[in-house]
Formats: C-alpha cells, sequence, structure tokens
C-alpha cells in the first residue's frame, strides 16, 4: 500500500492533469479547473481515513471541529437565532462531538480497507462534490465532481498497483491484493450502509435536477 506522502504526490499529478485537461481541451474557467486540482488531490488522502492512526484522519477531524460549529452558528444566526447562552452551548456541543464521539464512530464503523476502499465510495464522493456545488452550471458541477473522484480513484489505483510486489523478476501478491478497487467489504453493515448512503444521494441528486430541493 502506498503511504500518505506517496498518494498525496500521485493525487496531485491526476489532479494536475485533470485540471490541465479542463483548462487547454476542454476550455474550463482557470478557476475552475484550480478547485479541480484541490479537490483531486484531498480525495487522493481520503480512502485512509480509515486507518485509525491516519495522518489525514486527525486533519479532517481537526479541520471539521473548527469549521462546522461556526457553519452551525453561522445559520443558526441567519435564521434568527440570537440568543448567546444557546448559541454558545451548541458551539460547544458540536466542537465536543465531533472531537470525541464522532471520531469515536468512525473509527467503530471503519476497519482499514474496508468500504472507504471501495468503488461506492468514489461514487460518494463524486455526488457529495455534485451536490456541493453552488453555481448553476452543469458542466462544471460535473467536471468537478469528476476530479474528486479521479483523485480518489487515484488512491485506490496506487494501493492496488504497491500490493503487488515486483523484487528479483518474481511477482507476488501481498495479503492487500484485489481489495482496493472493491465493491463490498467483510461488514454487511458497512457494505449495506454505504450503499444506502449512495443511493441517498442518488435521490437528493435526483430532487435537484427535478427542482424539488
Ligand atoms: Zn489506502
Amino acid at each position: 500500500m502506498g503511504n500518505y506522502h506517496q498518494h498525496l504526490i500521485f493525487g496531485y499529478l491526476v489532479a494536475l492533469v485533470t485540471g490541465v485537461i479542463g483548462y487547454f481541451l476542454l476550455g474550463f474557467d482557470l478557476i475552475y479547473c484550480i478547485i479541480a486540482c484541490m479537490l483531486g488531490t484531498f480525495a487522493a488522502i481520503l480512502p485512509d481515513l480509515d486507518h485509525d492512526q491516519s495522518t489525514p484522519l486527525k486533519e479532517v477531524f481537526n479541520v471539521a471541529a473548527a469549521i462546522v460549529p461556526f457553519v452551525i452558528i453561522t445559520a443558526m444566526m441567519e435564521r434568527g437565532f440570537t440568543d448567546m447562552v444557546y448559541l454558545t452551548a451548541i458551539f460547544g456541543g458540536a466542537y465536543l462531538f465531533i472531537r470525541i464521539i464522532a471520531i469515536f464512530m468512525f473509527k467503530r464503523l471503519t476497519t482499514h480497507r474496508g468500504m472507504f476502499h471501495s468503488v461506492p465510495a468514489l461514487i460518494i464522493v463524486g455526488q457529495i462534490i455534485y451536490l456541493m456545488y453552488f453555481g448553476n452550471d452543469f458542466k462544471v458541477r460535473l467536471f468537478l465532481a469528476i476530479a474528486g473522484a479521479l483523485g480518489f480513484l487515484s488512491h485506490l489505483v496506487l494501493d492496488e498497483v504497491s500490493s503487488v510486489d515486483f523484487t528479483g523478476g518474481k511477482v507476488s501478491k501481498n495479503k492487500f491484493f484485489g481489495t482496493a478497487l472493491d465493491f463490498h467489504s467483510k461488514s454487511m453493515f458497512a457494505t449495506g450502509f454505504t450503499y444506502v448512503l449512495m443511493l441517498g444521494f442518488f435521490c437528493l441528486i435526483f430532487m435537484k435536477h427535478a427542482g424539488l430541493i
């Protein structure tokens, strides 16, 4: 399996190629190509989040603990909530929830090389980017979603390739061979949960296009 830095570099190269193709061949604005490059690079380190001791896991939860409470508070204030005691309690609660409960649940739900290293997870990453894009340009939306999915794919491919040892002309497979580009994991719960999530996101995309959300 590739390590964190190998994934980051390989993901960046794939994302850079995606951005360059987007700019020179597909004619997207430079800003979208830069965003595509960033999304692809970030997506390339996502699969190893399921590694309990992984660097990206700590980074993502630290960033989430810093940002999510602010997003919640801002959204509530925009809707007219001004009670500072109430808002402070929500802020603290959200912070502690992410730092302690969410990270604990995440570690329990995932095993390394489980559903996070799967094709459905790749599709989910693309779906989330697709749904989060705020603009109205369908092509840009699709481009960014594909850029993210390609970054994620670069991780799976690198893991798969590096699970084969090319030593002394002999090719041997290690125990992780064939687990990177997978459609299911040993855990029925994790597999079911991932597919339900993927179908849920497909429904949301359908509803978005039907003008329901
Ligand atoms: Zn991996």
